[in-house]
């Protein structure tokens, strides 16, 4: 009797046309926010493997460049220490350098001092202009260069907040890891970040939302389909407060010290390199629409989503393709744009 039962089992199977699909799934915390991980054909113990060695992972980078835990890297650069710096801090310093050039100082990774001033988690108002301005002009960045000499420190004054490109130099380590360990098919999802290893195992791309910035979360205005690269979205929906109908997110404009205010609502960069994707995803939102673009028509390599506060979606044109609109039912318009 179980013997036909097996049978009859395997049929049908056989006439689903599908193999029985496996995959394991893990959820953690860590670097703040929410991090899950989907490794499809991977059964309970492969896959639980995989996971601890990942969440391992990203905790000791948190470990490094976390500016609240006090033993951190970053947190005794901060404290005024000087230190010969892992080498994995190291090249994530440098790195910083040259997206904040590479930027124009629209992601600065040394504004640690005004974010700790505006401390948007938990701040009902904003700070007074004057505490602003005693802070400004925000250090340059040039000096991160020199990161990996012994006895490395900061200057006085300037602050590392590693906060906008951290999650990215975690998920190009994680995608590395995961490669190394011959996984050809995950997703990796760290809050707004999301790294798509491969495609779904049935060789379709991995699906990724661009989220509608009125919406609530789970309400989209189209879906990516990618493969093997990072979507890495930033925006002024998660975190803020506001006050007297101002909206003050987290991502500040390091020219005025204060929250960006310009005509972006929400920003999406496409970039097979994180690090990149990351800090480009706030850069983006700091810079608005029209210097977005710009800077995308000159530095490369990149493609980017960018939603404004007048209601239209801006593709750029590398993703025509690759993304499937749905913001027609929310009264979004949708404009590609080309190098032009
Ligand atoms: P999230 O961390 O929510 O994914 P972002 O990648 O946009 O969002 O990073 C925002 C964080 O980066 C802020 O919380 C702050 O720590 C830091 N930050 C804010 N403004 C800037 C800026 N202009 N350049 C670099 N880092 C920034
Ligand atoms: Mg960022």
């Amino acid at each position: 009797m179980r013997r036909m039962c097996v049978l009859a089992g395997c049929l049908l199977l056989l006439l689903a046309g599908c193999a029985p699909q496996t995959e394991y799934t893990h959820t953690f915390f860590a670097m703040d926010t929410v991090c899950s991980l989907r490794l499809p054909q991977k059964g309970e113990q492969e896959g639980e493997e995989l996971a601890q060695a990942v969440q391992q992972l990203v905790a000791q980078l948190e470990g490094l460049w976390s500016k609240t835990l006090p033993d951190s890297e970053v947190s005794r650069l901060n404290a005024g220490e000087s230190l010969t710096l892992e080498g994995r801090t190291a090249e994530l310093l440098a790195r910083s350098a040259e997206l904040c050039t590479q930027t124009g100082g629209a992601f600065s990774p040394l504004l640690g001092r005004l974010t700790a001033l505006w401390d948007v988690q938990n701040a009902v108002r904003p700070p007074q202009q004057e505490q602003i301005e005693a802070l400004l002009p925000v250090p340059d960045a040039d000096l991160l260069q020199n990161a990996a000499q012994p006895g490395f420190s900061l200057p006085e004054g300037a602050c590392l907040d590693l906060g906008g490109i951290a999650k990215g130099a975690a998920g190009d380590a994680v995608a590395q890891l995961l490669r190394a360990e011959g996984v050809q098919s995950a997703l990796v999802v760290m809050g707004g970040q999301v790294g798509c290893l491969g495609t779904k195992p049935d060789g379709r791309p991995w699906q990724v939302a661009v989220r509608d910035p009125d919406g609530e979360q789970g309400e989209s205005l189209g879906t990516l389909l990618l493969q093997d690269t990072f979507a890495v979205s930033s925006g002024d929906y998660e975190r803020y407060f506001e006050q007297d109908g101002v909206r003050y997110s987290h991502i500040l404009d390091p020219q005025t010290g204060s929250p960006a205010q310009t005509d972006l609502r929400g920003v999406t960069v496409v970039c097979e390199d994180a690090t990149k994707a990351d800090a480009l995803s706030t850069a983006l939102f700091v810079l608005g629409s029209e210097g977005a673009l710009e800077l995308w028509r000159s530095l490369g390599g990149f493609e980017a989503v960018l939603v404004t506060a007048d209601g239209r979606l801006l593709l750029t044109e590398g993703l025509e393709e690759t993304f499937v609109f749905s913001g027609q039912e929310r009264g979004i318009v949708l404009e590609t744009v080309d190098q032009g």
